[in-house]
């Protein structure tokens, strides 16, 4: 397309504008995600309302959706709040969890589509964590919840690891560029139980490596990449369900 006379690229006639993704860390571990196009917003799992509040006063963002992944507290405590400040944004959820998150205004499952912002987000079914977990995919982007986490997976409260084997194999098949972002910083902890399993295993060990840097300079470690789970994530690498719940098993009880 033609540069402008500013020298910017112009988006075509009625292309919608890109979006952004950013994260907003709070309580001790978790991330809600924003989307936005610089004036609209939508958020993944705002755990709480008040600092997710501010962070989008302070850009001048109009909240128009929540997306929520599953129903536990610390993915959707903030959204009644949110939804007082924003009266008309909309919560999208999982149907079959209405009566978990009674606030949604659309109820989604696998397959269906959302159009968020102009762009369409794709939902994916993945029960394992909470039995009517899910996903959204935009093209480049998973929000996986607490299905995938980088090195490692989700707890299996209400699934099968049958059911994370299989989640985790149709992640494993989307593009490797595609970003990663799940809802917990986890990663050193999954990374440093994962080298201890397999000790001689070099990609392992550089990515625990690169990830403790990272912390030690207070930087997050989300998104990652499907690339590099691929490469790196014990939970995706394993042959089968079985070799996935004896994985889950060792995590579950490691307190290293
Ligand atoms: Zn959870
Ligand atoms: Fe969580």
């Amino acid at each position: 397309m033609p540069p402008s006379a500013s020298g910017q690229t112009q988006a075509p006639a009625g292309a919608p504008a890109p979006l952004t993704v950013e994260l907003i860390p709070v309580l001790n571990d978790n991330y809600v995600f924003v989307l936005h196009d610089g004036s609209r917003a939508a958020l993944v799992d705002p755990a709480v309302a008040e600092p997710v509040r501010h962070w989008l006063e302070q850009r001048d963002l109009e909240l128009e959706a929540v997306l929520q992944t599953h129903h536990h507290s610390d993915h959707i405590g903030g959204t009644p709040q949110l939804l007082r400040r924003w009266p008309g944004a909309r919560v999208v959820a999982a149907r079959a969890d209405r009566e978990r998150i009674p606030f949604q205004t659309e109820g989604v499952a696998g397959g269906d589509r959302v159009e968020l912002l102009g762009h369409t987000l794709e939902v994916l079914d993945v029960p394992a964590h909470t039995r009517a977990h899910i996903a959204y995919l935009l093209p480049g982007e998973l929000f996986c919840g607490d299905t995938l986490f980088a090195g490692g997976c989700g707890r299996l409260f209400e699934g099968t690891a049958d059911q994370m084997h299989d989640a985790l194999q149709r992640f494993a098949s989307l593009p490797g560029s595609t970003r990663v972002w799940c809802a917990h910083e986890y990663t050193e902890s999954n990374l440093r139980w994962a080298a201890r399993q397999r000790p001689s295993d070099a990609a392992l060990a550089e990515r625990l490596a690169v990830v403790q840097r990272r912390r030690h300079q207070g930087l997050p470690t989300i998104p990652s990449t499907i690339a590099e789970e691929r490469a790196t994530n014990l939970f995706m690498r394993a042959a089968d369900a079985a070799e996935l719940a004896e994985l889950r098993e060792s995590r579950n009880h490691w307190t290293g």
